[in-house]
């Protein structure tokens, strides 16, 4: 069933001779010995792991499914998982970039970053459960008191315990003001919680001794709205202070959901009847601490994409040289065959290098972000630091939304290099088109990510996040505006940077009068930005490779030429968003809802 190799090369390229990711570790104190070598060491092992122990799990895994027992309300996920997981914390990968203080290995998140995308590509429905385990342990570390995190961390940080997040209910998804789940000070300091959520993903199974579930709930004399929003801890089995198992919580798993894909997760309906549990953070600013496992989490799911882009494609490209179809246009290339591989036909390349240029932009860019990251949590500047907290909130809505449509163009694309054979389950293609779509969609819609980025992280800062981050691009450009070799690279670039200037300042201004015009221009506005990120990205992926292409490695010549793909094929695409971003709302509202 295809395969997956971790694209180690590439990762390498990106953290090292791109970022510069150990000179740059240097000068955060926590991480001053981290090395190339050692990162070079976890990706390896982490190539092996996922791709020998996890990537074998996958289809069998979106074939079984996961089995609620709804007398006993357990729920086994599909076979092998289990084992899985037990060498996964066996190996210790959970503590990976966790607090020593809680039994952590202290590494940097741009190394959890690239193992991340491998556990996603070798099997997305799996990496779910741990994943989800990470955002909590942010959320405790960051919010919990002492008691709790002496409490709760180590068992995150070991992997004993998973943790959830429960918010969607029944009548509320994006719009968690209308959120009714209820909390009832119990006199002790713990809460008594009464409600029902659902699409909990990871919300029940059999991996670990116990599931830590975060649960935003209200509290009896709670304002209405977003502003009457608590978050509570509350454990599948409660705790005894010293850490082992006690009595069984009223939290159970009532019904699996029937889905699209990610058949491996187990997306529970969660009935909470009574269930104790602990308050994280201050009363009524829930929403305030949970952002920290959201925006986790909204990283996160664009690794999947990411994974599931890079998966894809390296099963279509294998595909692609070895299925005979026709000859080429320029005359037979493999003349000895009955007809020449289908990687000779342009489209087919165009349908391969989609794929491969989304997953390259993709790494570097989310690790770029990931970098940022290390810094905001420990760069001893507090400048740099404030600087990368800016940047970190303006990039999360676009990793979560450009990484995961791309993940879908990508995905689709690459079961289309298969011809029919993509759409029958054995290959394994269609179940990627599959798994990527959920992604567009948690974790906050990929509409309600472009709202954010225009709305709140742009318009409402008076664009300056974005003219940050724009001053680094703008400085690419005038370093290798002269260079003529670059010349290719550097004038779309500079182009489209300064469109999305002046499209960004015309919403701005029509927003003035008319709100809708964010909502209008949202969503074709994110992807230009995504795509003059990418740009930015593959023009200095493509001056490295321009310096070293003659020295006879054909991964820069690979490199180069993808960067030209992209320039050529895909960036394009930006001049027809910007017309659908300035044209406004009229064309959108002036339908009234019974006309439609
Ligand atoms: C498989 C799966 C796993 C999930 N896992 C979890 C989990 O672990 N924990 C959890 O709490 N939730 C989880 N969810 C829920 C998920 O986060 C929500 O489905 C998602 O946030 C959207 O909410 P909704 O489904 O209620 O859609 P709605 O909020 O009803 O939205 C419907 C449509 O309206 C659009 N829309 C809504 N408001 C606006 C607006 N202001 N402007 C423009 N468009 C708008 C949306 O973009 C969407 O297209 C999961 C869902 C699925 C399917």
């Amino acid at each position: 069933m295809g395969q997956y190799v971790a694209p180690l090369r590439d990762m390498q390229f990106v953290l090292h001779e791109l970022l510069h990711v150990a000179d740059e570790l240097k000068q955060l104190p926590k991480h001053a010995d981290i090395d190339a070598d050692i990162i070079n060491q976890v990706l390896e092992e982490g190539g092996k792991f996922t791709s020998e122990v996890l990537f074998p799990l996958n289809h069998s895994g979106d074939r079984e499914g996961c089995k609620l027992d709804t007398n006993t309300h357990e729920v086994t996920p599909p076979k092998g998982f289990k084992a899985a997981y037990e060498q996964y914390v066996a190996a210790g990968w959970p503590s990976l970039t966790c607090d020593p203080e809680y039994g952590g290995q202290g590494l940097p998140m741009v190394v959890q970053n690239s193992f991340y995308e491998m556990l996603n590509a070798s099997n997305q429905a799996w990496t779910m459960y741990p994943g989800l385990s990470h955002g909590a342990y942010e959320c405790l570390h960051e919010h919990g008191t002492d008691e709790q995190k002496a409490l709760y961390l180590p068992k995150l940080v070991s992997g004993e315990w998973t943790g959830t997040m429960c918010l969607t209910e029944a009548h509320c998804g994006t719009d968690l003001g209308l959120l009714r789940s209820k909390a009832e000070p119990q006199g002790d300091g713990s809460y008594k919680i009464t409600g029902s959520k659902i699409f909990i993903s990871a919300g029940e199974h059999d991996m670990a001794q116990n599931i830590l579930h975060l649960v935003l709930a209200r509290l009896p004399d709670a304002p209405a709205g977003t502003k009457g929003i608590s978050l509570f801890i509350v454990p599948k089995f409660l705790p005894n202070a010293d850490g082992s198992i006690g009595a069984r919580n009223p939290i159970f798993c009532g019904a699996l959901e029937e889905k699209m894909g990610i058949h491996g997760n187990a997306t529970c309906q969660m009935n909470i009847d009574g269930a104790i549990g602990w308050m994280i953070g201050e009363p009524n600013k829930g929403l305030n601490a949970m952002f920290v496992m959201m925006n986790a989490a909204r990283l996160g799911v664009g690794m999947q994409s990411l994974g599931l882009t890079e998966v894809a494609y390296q099963n279509a490209l294998i595909y692609a040289k070895d299925r005979l179809q026709m000859r080429s246009l320029t005359g037979a290339k493999e003349a000895s065959k009955p007809a020449d591989p289908i990687i000779v036909h342009p489209d087919v390349r165009r349908m391969l290098l989609t794929a491969k240029a989304y997953a390259e932009g993709g790494r570097a860019f989310s690790s770029y972000v990931a970098l940022q990251i290390d810094k905001e949590l420990n760069h001893p500047d507090e400048a740099i630091r404030a600087e990368a907290v800016d940047e970190v909130a303006l990039l999360t809505p676009i990793i979560k939304a450009f990484l995961t449509d791309n993940g879908w163009i990508s995905t689709s694309e690459a079961m289309q290099v298969y011809g029919g054979h993509g759409f029958i389950s054995e290959w394994g293609m269609e179940q990627y088109v599959r798994d990527s779509r959920i992604n567009m969609i948690y974790e906050g819609t990929n509409t309600i990510q472009s709202l954010d980025l225009l709305g709140r992280k742009i318009l409402l800062d008076n664009g300056n996040k974005l003219r940050k981050f724009g001053e680094k691009i703008r400085a690419f450009i005038e370093e290798n505006g002269t260079d003529e070799a670059m010349s290719e690279f550097i004038t779309p670039l500079a182009d489209l940077a300064e469109k999305v200037q002046k499209l960004t300042m015309e919403i701005g201004m029509k927003a003035f009068q008319n709100p809708d015009e964010v909502g209008a221009a949202a969503v074709p506005y994110l992807r230009v930005v995504g795509h003059l990120i990418y740009a930015y990205f593959f023009a200095q992926m493509a001056k490295i490779a321009l310096a070293k292409q003659d020295g006879g490695d054909n991964f820069y010549k690979s490199k180069l030429a993808t960067a030209r793909f992209y320039f050529g094929r895909l960036l394009p695409e930006t001049a027809m968003l910007i017309r659908q971003a300035r044209s406004g709302s009229a064309n959108l509202m002036a339908l009234d809802a019974e006309l439609f």
